[in-house]
């Protein structure tokens, strides 16, 4: 039997005030866990791009190198870490994006892509869209062109897919959960 969205849904954990007070926490390690429904959301989340056509995968840390992982496998790509500050061993490039208090910098290698690849950016959630529009800008500042970007839950509220798409980057999402 196919795999639903609503499956897919269910699967996602919900926890209440974590990291913080207010925030609703939207936990992909019980989709992850679930045989079935790891299987069938990467299956369902790379279906527009079977054509091979995509050079290498970009996963954010660290959700996004499971899934990253997997989506790159599945289309027979390379895959590119995109990191936290300080993590990778050769030379790097980096980008500077703001959190809710201050800035952070994310980083990866400067031989990762060569200008013109098509790049497929994969992240578990896209919230406010600051971490997933900080990579593009990455995988961009080296010239590759970034085909779009995909997430298993989207929290539409927080208009992170928006701001993607104003930055050129088309978004695909499984799910949504209005609200949060
Ligand atoms: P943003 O930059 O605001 O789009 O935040 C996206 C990043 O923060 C992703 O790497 C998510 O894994 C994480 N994140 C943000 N909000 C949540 C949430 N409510 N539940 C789980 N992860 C989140």
């Amino acid at each position: 039997m196919d795999l639903t969205l609503t499956e897919i849904r269910a699967a996602i954990r919900a926890i209440p005030d974590y990291p913080k007070p207010g925030i609703m926490f939207r936990d992909i390690t019980t989709l992850l866990g679930n045989a079935r429904v790891f299987r069938g959301a990467i299956d369902l989340l790379v279906q527009p791009w079977l054509d091979g056509r995509i050079e290498r995968v970009a996963g954010i840390e660290a959700r996004g190198f499971i899934l990253g992982g997997a989506v790159a496998h599945q289309l027979s790509a390379g895959f590119v870490p995109i990191r936290k500050k300080g993590k990778l061993p050769h030379a790097t490039v980096s980008v500077a994006y703001s959190l809710e208090y201050g800035i952070d910098e994310m980083e990866m290698h400067r031989d990762a892509v060569l200008p013109g690849e098509r790049i497929l950016l994969v992240d578990d959630l896209i919230a406010t869209g600051g971490t997933a529009s900080a990579a593009a800008r990455l995988l961009r500042s080296q010239g590759a062109e970034v085909v779009a970007a995909c997430f298993i839950v989207d929290l539409p509220d927080l208009g992170g897919s928006g701001r993607l798409k104003e930055q050129g980057v088309p978004v695909r999402r499984l799910v949504s959960f209005e609200g949060d």
